[in-house]
């Protein structure tokens, strides 16, 4: 597929933030040229840490940014469908939440506040909670958690273990939730013995072998029988936390039958039912929140990512009944971020006025087609999925089916060198992942589809 010339031109012609050959803040002296991007990458290299992730395999230096465009110090620009990993709703730089950043640092507002009340933190609870599944907004508590949305999710256990009483956890096969002690337990790659796994209903490897909504029913059953068997070696636990699409476990959406008796079977139980939203929220999936799409109203959701507008912000939303712990149970210095604040409610307020939601589900709809398209014409194509723009393309050996890790990283190497940037995600970091702004024109979106496109075929030439 060629890039067709309109899309080329809207690929690039995003703004520029400063006029050409001027250095953008932060740039230093040398910065703007290839070479002193090649200094800044190497002296990265030297005295970064080793668990270094995004910077290894997207080698770029960028200076300044605007929409679904980065440019690089040496010049160079790029589609940016990774969006700061899902957090970017309305792109870099999106003019309302540079202005709302600007009214905060002009009115001479406190920039560092604890968790006392401000007219700023004010006016994101109220956005906020307007946006709320209307059952939890009608008699929601929040809290002001540590920046990432890793504090959220540990804040989300200590809550439900406090009003409980209880340890136990069951999450799901795949999952993602961060990387500080409980959200690590609770994630897929790990273990522990206070966390039940269930399995997380995928279609295109299911582990009943059956996929689709037979395959849902099955771990919903399997699910519900584990929680019932005396001998099951499950007692009842603290909570359920599971995402309603699965981002970095490798795009997979849960079908909204499933999630709805997910709710039945922890409703039943008196287990309180935690939704991961950090990666869903904010109109991602073509809905505000991910539960919207199957009308489930958790009793906790956990928010970062969008709801900071590109700064960092986490909180916890749950039902008023569960706020039964301690004063300072769950405190930390930095909950307090006001520009975060700002811009966060920016966002909520722009994603909702301009109906960004049903904005991404008929573009993502349309994306997800083309790419079904595209995996007809490739063999190395296993599958495509998503919901809203949250799409999945996994990458296979075409010959035996298995995973392609090496393959994967190719495609996403030739994306790159098409000025694409893309990241990969799933089991075997074989899903390449196609996050981009809502605010994606349906120009852009041909671009990046034409870039990966192109690149499929060229990483398949290469040998290997
Ligand atoms: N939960 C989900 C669903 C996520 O996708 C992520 C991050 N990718 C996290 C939690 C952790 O967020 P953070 O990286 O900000 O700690």
């Amino acid at each position: 597929m060629a890039l067709t010339e309109q899309a080329a031109a809207a690929a690039t012609t995003a703004p520029r933030v400063g006029a050409q050959g001027s250095r953008g803040p932060g740039a230093g002296a040398a910065a703007g040229t290839a070479a002193g991007a090649e200094g800044i990458l190497r002296r990265q290299a030297q005295r970064e840490s080793a668990a270094r992730t995004y910077a290894r395999s997207l080698p770029i230096v960028p200076v300044r940014a605007r929409g679904l465009t980065i440019e690089g110090a040496d010049g160079r620009r790029y589609l940016d469908c990774l969006s700061g990993a899902g957090t970017l709703a309305l792109g870099h730089n999106h003019p309302v939440v540079l202005e709302a950043i600007r009214g905060v640092l002009d009115s001479g507002a406190p920039l560092h506040v604890l968790d006392l009340a401000t007219p700023v933190k004010d006016a994101f609870t109220t956005e906020l909670f307007a946006n709320l599944p209307a059952g939890l907004a009608s008699d929601a508590r929040i809290q002001f958690c540590g920046p990432a949305g890793t504090d959220a999710v540990e804040a989300a256990l200590k809550l439900v273990r406090t009003a409980t009483g209880r340890t136990g956890l069951l999450t799901f096969t795949g999952a993602y939730h961060g990387m500080t002690a409980g959200a690590l337990d609770a994630s897929g790659g790990a273990g522990d013995v206070r966390v039940t796994r269930l399995p997380y209903p995928q279609d295109y490897r299911c582990p009943f072998g059956v996929g689709g909504a037979e395959g849902a029913r099955l771990g919903a059953r399997w699910t519900e029988s584990l929680l019932d068997d005396p001998k099951g070696g499950v007692p009842t636990p603290a909570a359920m936390i599971v995402e309603p699409v699965q981002g970095e476990g490798g795009v997979n959406p849960s079908p909204d039958a499933w999630l709805r008796r997910m709710r039945e079977i922890t409703a039943a139980r008196g287990i309180p039912l935690i939704a991961d939203e950090v990666q869903t929220g904010v109109g991602r999936t073509g809905a505000f929140w991910g539960v919207d799409h199957a009308g489930v109203v958790p009793d906790v959701m956990v928010l970062s990512k969008a709801i900071g507008g590109s700064l960092p912000l986490a909180v916890i939303v749950y039902r008023a009944e569960l706020d039964v712990w301690a004063p300072g149970a769950h405190a930390g210095t930095f909950r307090g971020n006001q520009l975060a604040m700002a811009a966060g409610t920016a966002t909520l307020a722009y994603v909702r006025q301009n109906g960004l939601a049903e904005r991404a589900a008929a573009l993502g709809e349309r994306m997800l087609s083309a790419l079904r398209d595209l995996a007809s014409a490739h063999p190395c194509i296993g599958d495509v999925r998503g919901r809203g723009l949250m799409l999945g393309v996994e990458l296979v050996d075409p010959d035996t089916g298995a995973a392609a890790p090496v393959f994967a990283a190719a495609v996403r190497q030739e994306c790159l060198a098409r000025g694409l940037i893309v990241e990969l995600g799933g089991r075997h970091s074989t899903v390449v992942r196609l996050l981009p702004p809502l605010t994606l024109t349906d120009e852009q979106a041909t671009a990046v589809l034409d870039r990966l496109a192109d690149a499929i075929p060229a990483a398949a030439r290469r040998p290997h």
